[in-house]
């Protein structure tokens, strides 16, 4: 458990996130989807992230995360942010299409990962949502910025090989 809330405290950027969200979902139930893709694009704020059915691919909105940023000035509540997120569309991508079934599950992983008084395990409690409610978004200035992909530590290492 201290383990992965320093990882999540340190973790810089997207792909150090995405890392611990891997790991954390193997060390609480034994599962992993490789070859997974991470996408960041500037969506409409009310959408967080997205799993298309059928894809390899899940897709973060970089300019929700740039106001929690801005608003909030901590590295940990973005880490904590981008990771109950991802976590999310993870688990859907592991195969489970349900809200009822994602939701208890997400949070669960985080408890068993960072412990019941982490901001991550609040977040997943409560819903990403409720880190922004006092924040009035529309005063954030968002830039659109064109899709890009995190590079994925796993695949870059299995190319290394290669
Ligand atoms: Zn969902």
């Amino acid at each position: 458990m201290k383990k992965y809330r320093s990882r999540l405290e340190n973790a810089q950027g997207f792909g150090e996130v995405w890392e611990i969200v891997k790991d954390t979902v193997k060390s609480s139930l034994d599962e992993r989807r490789v070859g997974m893709m991470l996408f960041l694009d500037d969506l409409p704020l009310r959408l967080g992230a997205y799993h298309p059915l059928g894809t390899n691919n899940i897709v973060l909105n970089r300019a929700l995360v740039h106001i929690v940023e801005v608003a909030t000035k901590s590295k940990l509540l973005v880490n904590a942010f981008v990771y109950i997120l991802l976590l999310h569309e993870y688990l859907h991508a592991l195969g489970r299409p349900s809200e009822a079934q994602v939701r208890p599950l997400a949070y669960k992983i985080s408890r068993q990962s960072f412990g019941e008084d982490h901001i991550a395990t609040k977040l997943a409690e409560m819903g990403p949502w409720s880190l922004l409610k006092d924040i009035p978004i529309d005063v954030i200035d968002v830039p659109k910025r064109v899709m890009e992909i995190v590079k994925d530590f796993e695949r870059a290492t299995e190319r290394y090989i290669v």
